[in-house]
Protein backbone atom coordinates (compact mmCIF):
# COMPACT_ATOMS: atom_id res chain seq x y z
CA UNK A 1 0.00 0.00 0.00
CA UNK A 2 1.07 3.73 -0.86
CA UNK A 3 2.43 5.84 2.18
CA UNK A 4 -0.17 7.93 3.37
CA UNK A 5 -0.15 10.08 6.33
CA UNK A 6 -2.10 9.74 10.11
CA UNK A 7 -2.08 11.67 12.96
CA UNK A 8 -4.20 9.91 15.54
CA UNK A 9 -5.03 12.22 19.18
CA UNK A 10 -5.43 10.44 21.88
CA UNK A 11 -3.40 7.30 23.04
CA UNK A 12 -5.17 5.71 24.99
CA UNK A 13 -5.90 1.71 24.03
CA UNK A 14 -8.17 2.68 21.18
CA UNK A 15 -5.76 5.34 19.71
CA UNK A 16 -2.42 3.19 20.77
CA UNK A 17 -4.05 -0.03 19.20
CA UNK A 18 -4.75 1.99 15.65
CA UNK A 19 -1.25 3.78 15.55
CA UNK A 20 0.53 0.35 16.02
CA UNK A 21 -1.75 -1.16 13.16
CA UNK A 22 -0.78 1.73 10.93
CA UNK A 23 3.02 0.97 11.83
CA UNK A 24 3.20 -2.28 11.09
CA UNK A 25 1.36 -1.43 7.38
CA UNK A 26 4.98 0.83 7.15
CA UNK A 27 2.42 4.03 7.15
CA UNK A 28 3.57 7.69 8.84
CA UNK A 29 1.87 8.51 12.21
CA UNK A 30 2.24 11.43 13.87
CA UNK A 31 0.74 10.41 18.12
CA UNK A 32 -0.42 13.65 19.76
CA UNK A 33 -1.96 13.80 23.26
CA UNK A 34 -2.38 16.26 25.92
CA UNK A 35 -0.99 13.85 28.52
CA UNK A 36 3.07 14.07 28.59
CA UNK A 37 2.99 10.27 29.96
CA UNK A 38 1.39 8.84 26.77
CA UNK A 39 3.43 10.85 24.57
CA UNK A 40 6.67 9.59 26.13
CA UNK A 41 5.32 5.96 25.91
CA UNK A 42 3.60 6.49 22.45
CA UNK A 43 7.31 7.68 20.90
CA UNK A 44 8.50 4.06 21.26
CA UNK A 45 5.42 3.41 18.71
CA UNK A 46 4.89 5.67 16.20
CA UNK A 47 6.70 7.93 14.05
CA UNK A 48 6.50 10.61 16.01
CA UNK A 49 4.73 12.14 18.89
CA UNK A 50 3.83 15.77 20.64
CA UNK A 51 2.16 16.93 23.51
CA UNK A 52 -0.85 19.08 22.77
CA UNK A 53 -4.41 20.40 23.71
CA UNK A 54 -6.04 19.39 20.63
CA UNK A 55 -8.92 21.60 21.26
CA UNK A 56 -6.64 24.66 20.41
CA UNK A 57 -6.24 25.37 16.69
CA UNK A 58 -2.89 26.87 17.31
CA UNK A 59 -1.01 24.24 18.69
CA UNK A 60 -2.83 21.58 15.80
CA UNK A 61 -1.30 24.50 13.01
CA UNK A 62 1.94 24.01 14.57
CA UNK A 63 2.14 20.46 13.72
CA UNK A 64 0.56 21.18 10.02
CA UNK A 65 -2.28 18.90 10.86
CA UNK A 66 -4.24 19.89 7.94
CA UNK A 67 -1.84 18.36 5.57
CA UNK A 68 -2.63 14.65 6.99
CA UNK A 69 -4.14 12.43 4.38
CA UNK A 70 -6.29 11.02 7.87
CA UNK A 71 -6.80 12.48 11.57
CA UNK A 72 -7.57 9.90 13.74
CA UNK A 73 -9.68 11.61 17.05
CA UNK A 74 -9.53 8.59 19.39
CA UNK A 75 -10.27 10.82 22.67
CA UNK A 76 -13.12 9.28 24.28
CA UNK A 77 -14.41 9.86 27.97
CA UNK A 78 -13.77 13.84 27.29
CA UNK A 79 -16.90 14.01 24.93
CA UNK A 80 -16.32 18.15 25.29
CA UNK A 81 -13.00 17.72 23.52
CA UNK A 82 -13.41 15.09 20.67
CA UNK A 83 -16.43 17.72 19.89
CA UNK A 84 -14.50 20.81 19.57
CA UNK A 85 -11.41 18.58 18.24
CA UNK A 86 -13.25 16.96 15.52
CA UNK A 87 -15.37 20.66 14.56
CA UNK A 88 -11.89 22.54 14.58
CA UNK A 89 -10.23 19.80 12.17
CA UNK A 90 -13.06 19.79 9.94
CA UNK A 91 -12.82 23.78 9.85
CA UNK A 92 -9.60 23.46 9.53
CA UNK A 93 -9.98 21.33 5.88
CA UNK A 94 -9.06 18.78 6.76
CA UNK A 95 -10.01 16.02 4.39
CA UNK A 96 -10.85 12.86 6.74
CA UNK A 97 -11.85 13.26 9.80
CA UNK A 98 -12.13 9.38 11.95
CA UNK A 99 -13.87 9.69 15.12
CA UNK A 100 -14.85 7.52 18.10
CA UNK A 101 -17.93 7.94 19.73
CA UNK A 102 -19.20 6.56 23.33
CA UNK A 103 -22.72 6.60 23.00
CA UNK A 104 -25.82 7.69 20.44
CA UNK A 105 -25.71 11.00 21.07
CA UNK A 106 -22.28 11.48 20.82
CA UNK A 107 -22.09 9.82 17.68
CA UNK A 108 -24.80 11.97 16.02
CA UNK A 109 -23.24 15.30 17.48
CA UNK A 110 -19.96 14.42 15.85
CA UNK A 111 -21.51 13.52 12.71
CA UNK A 112 -23.19 16.98 13.00
CA UNK A 113 -19.83 18.31 13.50
CA UNK A 114 -18.44 17.01 10.25
CA UNK A 115 -16.71 13.59 11.17
CA UNK A 116 -16.39 11.53 8.23
CA UNK A 117 -16.34 8.23 9.88
CA UNK A 118 -17.98 8.10 13.58
CA UNK A 119 -16.51 4.36 15.14
CA UNK A 120 -18.42 2.82 18.17
CA UNK A 121 -16.00 0.34 19.54
CA UNK A 122 -17.58 -0.88 22.54
CA UNK A 123 -21.53 -1.43 20.74
CA UNK A 124 -19.52 -2.52 17.39
CA UNK A 125 -17.63 -5.20 19.41
CA UNK A 126 -20.41 -5.94 21.79
CA UNK A 127 -22.21 -6.82 18.33
CA UNK A 128 -19.66 -9.00 17.08
CA UNK A 129 -19.41 -11.08 20.14
CA UNK A 130 -23.31 -11.47 20.09
CA UNK A 131 -23.53 -12.73 16.93
CA UNK A 132 -20.67 -15.01 17.17
CA UNK A 133 -22.54 -16.81 20.28
CA UNK A 134 -25.93 -16.97 18.26
CA UNK A 135 -23.30 -18.72 14.99
CA UNK A 136 -20.46 -19.83 16.41
CA UNK A 137 -19.66 -21.07 12.86
CA UNK A 138 -19.21 -17.15 11.72
CA UNK A 139 -15.86 -16.45 12.31
CA UNK A 140 -16.43 -12.68 11.00
CA UNK A 141 -18.51 -10.51 8.82
CA UNK A 142 -19.55 -7.53 7.12
CA UNK A 143 -22.57 -5.82 7.15
CA UNK A 144 -23.87 -4.76 3.18
CA UNK A 145 -26.88 -3.60 4.10
CA UNK A 146 -30.05 -4.30 6.13
CA UNK A 147 -30.60 -7.43 4.67
CA UNK A 148 -27.01 -8.66 2.66
CA UNK A 149 -24.09 -10.06 4.86
CA UNK A 150 -20.66 -11.32 3.99
CA UNK A 151 -19.76 -13.89 6.48
CA UNK A 152 -16.80 -16.36 6.70
CA UNK A 153 -18.57 -19.38 8.27
CA UNK A 154 -16.02 -22.70 8.90
CA UNK A 155 -17.44 -25.48 7.18
CA UNK A 156 -20.00 -28.06 8.07
CA UNK A 157 -18.14 -31.75 8.40
CA UNK A 158 -20.89 -32.93 6.18
CA UNK A 159 -19.14 -31.28 3.56
CA UNK A 160 -16.20 -31.88 3.33
CA UNK A 161 -14.02 -33.68 0.62
CA UNK A 162 -17.35 -32.59 -1.72
CA UNK A 163 -16.76 -29.84 -4.62
CA UNK A 164 -18.32 -27.00 -4.68
CA UNK A 165 -20.30 -27.78 -7.90
CA UNK A 166 -21.79 -30.93 -5.65
CA UNK A 167 -23.04 -28.64 -3.17
CA UNK A 168 -24.52 -26.16 -5.90
CA UNK A 169 -25.19 -24.11 -2.72
CA UNK A 170 -26.40 -21.42 -4.92
CA UNK A 171 -29.39 -23.60 -5.35
CA UNK A 172 -29.10 -25.33 -2.17
CA UNK A 173 -28.97 -22.36 -0.18
CA UNK A 174 -29.10 -19.37 -2.29
CA UNK A 175 -25.90 -18.44 -0.86
CA UNK A 176 -22.49 -17.74 -3.13
CA UNK A 177 -19.28 -18.70 -2.38
CA UNK A 178 -16.83 -15.77 -2.99
CA UNK A 179 -13.81 -17.27 -1.21
CA UNK A 180 -11.75 -20.02 0.62
CA UNK A 181 -9.73 -19.99 3.01
CA UNK A 182 -7.68 -23.21 3.17
CA UNK A 183 -4.44 -23.31 5.96
CA UNK A 184 -3.16 -20.37 5.04
CA UNK A 185 -4.10 -20.04 1.20
CA UNK A 186 -7.13 -17.45 -0.12
CA UNK A 187 -8.45 -18.78 -2.81
CA UNK A 188 -10.30 -16.10 -4.71
CA UNK A 189 -13.50 -16.66 -6.79
CA UNK A 190 -13.10 -20.95 -6.67
CA UNK A 191 -13.37 -23.22 -9.72
CA UNK A 192 -16.57 -25.71 -9.33
CA UNK A 193 -13.79 -28.40 -8.91
CA UNK A 194 -12.31 -27.59 -6.12
CA UNK A 195 -12.95 -29.95 -3.31
CA UNK A 196 -13.65 -28.14 0.39
CA UNK A 197 -10.43 -29.57 3.04
CA UNK A 198 -11.85 -29.96 6.87
CA UNK A 199 -11.51 -27.12 8.54
CA UNK A 200 -11.74 -24.67 5.38
CA UNK A 201 -13.56 -21.54 5.71
CA UNK A 202 -15.76 -20.26 2.97
CA UNK A 203 -16.20 -16.67 2.42
CA UNK A 204 -19.50 -16.52 1.27
CA UNK A 205 -22.47 -13.32 0.43
CA UNK A 206 -25.87 -13.51 0.45
CA UNK A 207 -28.85 -12.90 2.38
CA UNK A 208 -29.01 -13.13 6.50
CA UNK A 209 -31.59 -15.16 7.04
CA UNK A 210 -30.16 -17.56 4.01
CA UNK A 211 -26.55 -17.27 5.67
CA UNK A 212 -28.02 -18.11 9.22
CA UNK A 213 -29.53 -21.61 7.85
CA UNK A 214 -26.53 -22.07 6.13
CA UNK A 215 -23.92 -21.30 9.53
CA UNK A 216 -26.49 -23.43 11.40
CA UNK A 217 -25.81 -27.17 9.28
CA UNK A 218 -24.02 -29.32 11.16
P1 LIG B 1 -8.94 4.42 25.83
O1 LIG B 1 -10.37 4.04 26.08
O2 LIG B 1 -8.62 4.57 24.37
O3 LIG B 1 -7.95 3.57 26.56
P2 LIG B 1 -8.65 6.38 27.97
O4 LIG B 1 -9.70 5.69 28.77
O5 LIG B 1 -7.25 6.37 28.43
O6 LIG B 1 -8.74 5.90 26.42
P3 LIG B 1 -9.87 8.75 26.90
O7 LIG B 1 -10.63 9.75 27.69
O8 LIG B 1 -10.64 7.95 25.94
O9 LIG B 1 -9.01 7.90 27.89
O10 LIG B 1 -8.73 9.56 26.16
C1 LIG B 1 -7.83 8.98 25.31
C2 LIG B 1 -6.60 9.86 25.27
O11 LIG B 1 -6.93 11.17 24.78
C3 LIG B 1 -5.95 10.08 26.64
O12 LIG B 1 -4.61 9.64 26.60
C4 LIG B 1 -6.08 11.58 26.86
O13 LIG B 1 -4.93 12.13 27.53
C5 LIG B 1 -6.17 12.12 25.44
N1 LIG B 1 -6.82 13.43 25.39
C6 LIG B 1 -7.94 13.84 26.06
N2 LIG B 1 -8.22 15.13 25.78
C7 LIG B 1 -7.29 15.55 24.89
C8 LIG B 1 -7.03 16.79 24.21
N3 LIG B 1 -7.82 17.85 24.39
N4 LIG B 1 -5.96 16.86 23.37
C9 LIG B 1 -5.16 15.79 23.17
N5 LIG B 1 -5.34 14.60 23.78
C10 LIG B 1 -6.38 14.47 24.63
Amino acid sequence: MAKQSYAVIGLGRFGTSIASKLIEADQEVLGIDINEDRVEDGKLLVTHAVVLDSTEEESLKTVGIRNFDYVIVAIGNDMQASILTVLILKEMGVKQVIAKALNKRHGQVLTKVGADWVVHPERDMGERVAHHLLTPNVLNYIELSKEYNIEEIIVPKSMTRKSLRDLDLRAQYNVNVIAILSSENLIISPFPEHLIQDGDKLVVIGHRDDLNKFANIK
